[in-house]
């Protein structure tokens, strides 16, 4: 019986929630029932000028913005996306990007659309962890609304050091030419879905979009899983 050996497993090696630590049941993945209705939702694919895209405002020319959840302290997308990119749970990305895919799919959001972008991770970065997470949270969105993904279309120059250590001014100088376009021609005239795990400042994204907004006809929106709230 199929079942009981199912319980026998779940019994050996248990499965748990990667939000709040409980046991998951057989038909749950990642995240247990009430954690998954407990992710405080920003619903802000719904709403036009929301926070996330007022947040871009007279930096760069996003079409529309939105996010799935609040990042707040201790909060449950808090605890998943830390799974995620420090435990390496890399089924955490993919089934988040599942998650809100659904949700945007049920929405007039992803309208004219024609592809997604994952935010691309610095490469000693990625070499580090072993994966970047956008890339994750991409394939997930991609699964559920059929749009095609383009990860190497977007690169982070490795020449650009990480910025913890520069000064404010230092960083700001440091913005231009942290992205490069690979393949202009496969840009072009496209409306791209630029996704990121968490959107805190919003400079990473603002210099991905500059650099894409450089290509003719390129219309730049953006979908991340939480916000930071300030
Ligand atoms: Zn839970």
């Amino acid at each position: 019986m199929p079942e009981l050996l199912d319980d026998f497993i779940s019994l050996l090696f248990p499965r748990l929630c990667y939000a709040c630590g409980d046991h998951l049941l057989r038909n749950e993945k990642i995240i247990c029932t009430e954690c998954y209705v407990m992710i405080p939702r920003t619903n802000y694919h719904l709403e036009k000028d929301n926070p996330v895209e007022q947040l871009f405002w007279g930096r760069c020319i996003i079409e529309k913005a939105a996010a799935l959840s609040f990042y707040n302290r201790d909060s449950r997308i808090r605890k998943l996306i830390h799974n995620l990119k420090y435990n390496g749970i890399r089924e955490i990305g993919y089934e988040l990007g599942k998650l809100y895919g659904l949700s945007l799919t049920r929405s007039d959001f992803l309208e004219g659309i024609n592809m997604i972008i994952p935010v691309p991770l610095h490469p000693s970065k990625k070499r580090t962890r072993g994966f970047n997470q956008s890339e994750l949270i991409s394939d997930g969105l991609s699964e559920v609304t059929g749009l095609p993904v383009g990860r190497t279309l977007l690169e982070r120059n490795s020449k650009t050091g990480t910025q913890t250590r520069r000064s404010r001014y230092e960083r700001w100088l440091n913005v231009e030419g942290i992205f490069t376009v690979t393949a202009e021609e496969d840009v072009k005239g496209k409306h791209l879905l630029l996704v990121d795990d968490v959107i805190t400042t919003g400079s990473t994204i603002e210099s991905c979009a500059n650099e894409l907004l450089k290509i003719e006809n390129v219309k730049v929106s953006v979908a991340a899983l939480a916000v930071a709230v300030v």
